[in-house]
């Protein structure tokens, strides 16, 4: 299938979380494929500049009572993408609570929300850090989950909150445990404009464009062959793709599953830098300092089961299409 595959006939999505990087490029790839989204943001993180296809309401998942007139004004939609939550890993472990109020309690109020309004299917961003320190590389969705970061434990009670709904009230669901996002839509448009950004690749970007500060590599003694993390990055075209094909799979009868969203490849910090430098041409200048808390060693997909349940493989993502589109993506954004 290509990107424009799949015809949503005209039909509306809400997307939670759209105006995130993420939620924009499923927005994006929605609309691409006949369909309207329909996004739900308190564009704390999220931007209004980044939704561009279809209507939103600017609403905070933690009000339980908004978020179900939410659903309310839109009570047609059956279909529900959620992508919102507290991201930043260094964050969670020194405010659990407010993780724990905006992932957990957020989700638990879109739940009983969808439960009202009767809209039945769900694709769910997880994580591959749900998985925890394991030496069981490639990962299968079937590994243990015993997660390091407060992050991950967030989108495990998340995970477990929507097989409950699954097994007790008939809630069809996608979960897709994301590897890392990155690279950008190639028209420039929308990209990956955290604030702060903690990303390695906007930062390593950054760094060789000489905005801001030299990068810091996180670590140069783990046990990998050259002593830096390793993690599986994915376009995020290639993640909105697969939400095209979830919704595929759900319309004809899929009603459970949990999915790597992965390539299978992995690559040290060292390795993006140095692949960084040959797309821009510029040197990235950075410091070793000591590890960051919460970073896991090496996170790697077995990527088989989404193309085995969905027909999902990527289509964007070698190294030099990530990091070319994430720096045409600066490039505009920077006005150079
Ligand atoms: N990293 C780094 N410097 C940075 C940002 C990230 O060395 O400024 C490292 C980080 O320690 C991890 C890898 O790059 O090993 C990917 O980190 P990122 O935050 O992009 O994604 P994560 O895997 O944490 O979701």
């Amino acid at each position: 299938m290509s990107d424009q595959e799949y015809d949503l006939k005209g039909r509306e999505i809400i997307v939670v979380g759209g105006g995130g990087y993420i939620g924009a490029h499923v927005c994006k790839m929605i609309a691409e494929n006949g369909g309207t989204p329909i996004v739900f943001d308190n564009f704390q993180a999220g931007h209004k500049h980044a939704v561009k296809w279809g209507p939103y309401v600017t609403v905070d998942l933690r009000d339980r009572a908004a978020t179900l007139a939410a659903f309310q004004q839109h009570k047609d939609v059956e279909t529900v993408v959620h992508l919102a939550s507290s991201i930043e890993v260094g964050e969670g472990e020194k405010q659990p609570e407010g993780f724990y109020e905006n992932n957990v309690s957020g989700a638990l109020n879109i739940l009983m929300a969808m439960r009202q309004t009767q809209a039945d299917n769900l694709i769910f961003s997880s994580t591959c850090a749900t998985y925890g320190e394991t030496q069981n590389m490639p990962l299968l969705e079937t590994e243990v989950q015993n997660p390091f970061s407060v992050y991950g434990k967030t989108k495990l009670a998340i995970e477990h909150m929507i097989q409950s709904y699954h097994k007790a009230y008939d809630l069809n669901y996608v979960t897709f445990r994301y590897f890392n996002a990155s690279g950008a839509d190639a028209s420039g448009d929308i990209g990956e404009e955290h604030d702060p950004e903690t990303h390695l690749i906007p930062n390593a970007l950054k760094a060789a464009a000489g905005r801001g500060n030299r990068m810091k590599l996180f670590g140069t003694d783990y046990d990998t062959p050259d002593g830096t993390c390793v993690r599986d990055y994915i376009h995020v075209n290639d993640i909105a793709l697969a939400h095209i094909h979830a919704i595929r799979a759900m319309d004809e009868g899929l009603s459970q599953a949990e999915v790597n969203l992965g390539t299978g490849e992995g690559y040290s910090v060292l390795q993006i830098i140095k692949a960084i430098e040959e797309v821009t041409g510029l040197p990235v200048p950075y410091d070793v300092g000591p590890r960051r808390e919460g970073d896991l060693t090496q996170l790697f997909a077995n990527a088989a089961r989404a193309e085995e349940i969905l027909g999902f493989t990527p289509q964007h993502s070698s190294l030099e299409n990530i990091i070319q589109t994430a720096w045409n993506f600066h490039k505009t954004k920077w006005g150079i």
